[in-house]
């Protein structure tokens, strides 16, 4: 029996091993719903065989893992293969087996949604129970069928039990460490960009800085000179606007540096967040876009001013951009959560599917016609540096929301 169900250890293994070794930069669902449905016929081909011809082994614990992590939407094929492969098997359990995985494919992925949203722990802790669950409902209903529950039976109660817990808690422990050594890397990749990025920008923008103020100081000492008549003078005039232009962009550009110590404040956002608000107010009505928005935040941080600005700016012009098909409504809320001020930026837009939302802070990422790519990059880079954290939630169709926590 050991060896058997050691067996099914290994075959579980397998999906994870290969995902790590080969695909841990392109996490691609289907991938990963084919490498679980390959170790659950594996299972199903090695499995305990009892007596009276019915047969026990682990391919529930890709089932539930599926399910919980994919919803209906993935665990459905899995659910056919299933059958169809214990059907092929043949013996008397199909019946069982087809109505025990019934039950399990139409209950479980119900949690799939708040499952998703759990702490890495509470998952672990949450997949080992419903795999206990089950393992439980199993055992007793196979209880009640058998005609006289003889040592057998009670081998295997031991056993379902015993691996529904250890095996699916290995698992799980094993995906969840993945995963966090995946956004582990992702997040030292970016910070890493945006410090290129930020040391490039300060150097580069002031040694541009010098050389336009000089130019443009002399420039308008040329203006007024009498010497100078109708037609130079609009020409001076028009390298004056240009210098203009240009300034505009390298302190536009001065963003992504450090922060400035000439605009450094300490306070809790609200007139920054208020006075966005009242700019994106007419570009929001252009679009039908209303605003919704609640502050209730105590804790004061440092930060440069200009930054928050343009970040916020970026941020909710993005949102209604999102929304000028149709309209809609921004909600803006801003709270302190245990230690952290936690801002919360939600649209009911075209949003973005998971492959667009990993694209968010990529430079010259756009999905615009006269977008620039640089906004969501200003974003990231501001909220790097006060050490905050980004998620994004969002459904095509439905909207986005932006959660930024920033430590106090
Ligand atoms: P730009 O706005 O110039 O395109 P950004 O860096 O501001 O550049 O945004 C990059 C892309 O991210 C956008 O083109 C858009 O596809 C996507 N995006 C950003 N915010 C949202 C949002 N709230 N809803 C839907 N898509 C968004
Ligand atoms: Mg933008």
């Amino acid at each position: 029996m050991i060896e058997t169900l050691l067996l099914n250890f290994l075959f579980l293994l397998f999906p994870v091993l290969i995902f790590l070794i080969f695909f841990e930069n392109r996490l691609h669902y289907y991938i990963l719903l084919f490498l679980s449905s390959i170790s659950m016929v594996l299972c199903m081909v090695y499995p305990l065989k009892l007596e009276g011809g019915y047969i026990f082994d682990l391919r529930y614990i890709p089932f539930l893992i599926v399910a919980l992590f994919g919803g209906y939407k993935y665990t459905f094929p899995m659910y056919i293969l299933l059958n169809v492969y214990r059907y092929l098997i043949g013996g008397p359990g199909i019946g069982h087996s087809f109505i025990f995985s019934t039950i399990i494919f139409v209950s479980v992925p119900l949690l799939h949604k708040k499952f998703i949203k759990q702490s890495p722990r509470n998952r672990i802790i949450g997949a080992v129970i419903v795999s206990f669950l089950s393992m439980v409902i199993y055992i007793t209903w196979f209880g009640i069928a058998l005609p006289r529950l003889n040592k057998e039976f009670w081998l295997l109660t031991f056993y379902a039990l015993t691996t529904g817990i250890v095996v699916m808690a290995i698992i799980m422990i094993l995906i969840e460490k993945i995963m966090v050594n995946i956004k582990t890397r992702e997040s030292f990749l970016h910070s890493e960009r945006l410090s290129v990025l930020s040391d490039l920008s300060a150097s580069v923008s002031h040694e541009i800085r010098n050389p336009l103020t000089v130019t443009k100081g002399f420039l308008q000492l040329l203006n007024t000179s009498q010497a100078i008549l109708g037609e130079e003078k609009k020409y001076i005039e028009y390298s004056l606007l240009e210098l203009k232009r240009a300034e505009k962009i390298v302190s536009d550009f001065l963003a992504f540096a450090k922060p400035q110590s000439e605009n450094m404040i300490y306070s809790n956002l609200k007139n920054e967040i208020e006075y966005v608000k009242n700019v994106m107010t007419p570009y929001a009505n252009m679009y039908l876009v209303e605003i919704e928005f609640y502050f209730n935040n105590l804790s004061n941080i440092q930060y440069d001013k200009n930054q928050i600005l343009q970040s916020l700016i970026n941020l909710f012009k993005n949102a209604i951009e999102a929304m000028r098909e149709k309209g809609g409504t921004l909600y803006i809320d801003v709270t302190n959560e245990k230690k952290d001020i936690m801002i919360k930026i939600r649209d009911t837009g075209v949003g973005m599917t998971r492959e667009e939302v990993l694209l968010l802070g990529r430079p010259y990422y756009s999905s615009k016609k006269e977008g620039t790519g640089l906004g969501m990059l200003m974003v990231y880079s501001t909220i790097d540096k006060l050490k905050g954290k980004i998620e994004v939630e969002s459904e095509k169709g439905k909207g986005t929301t932006f959660y930024i926590s920033i430590p106090v």
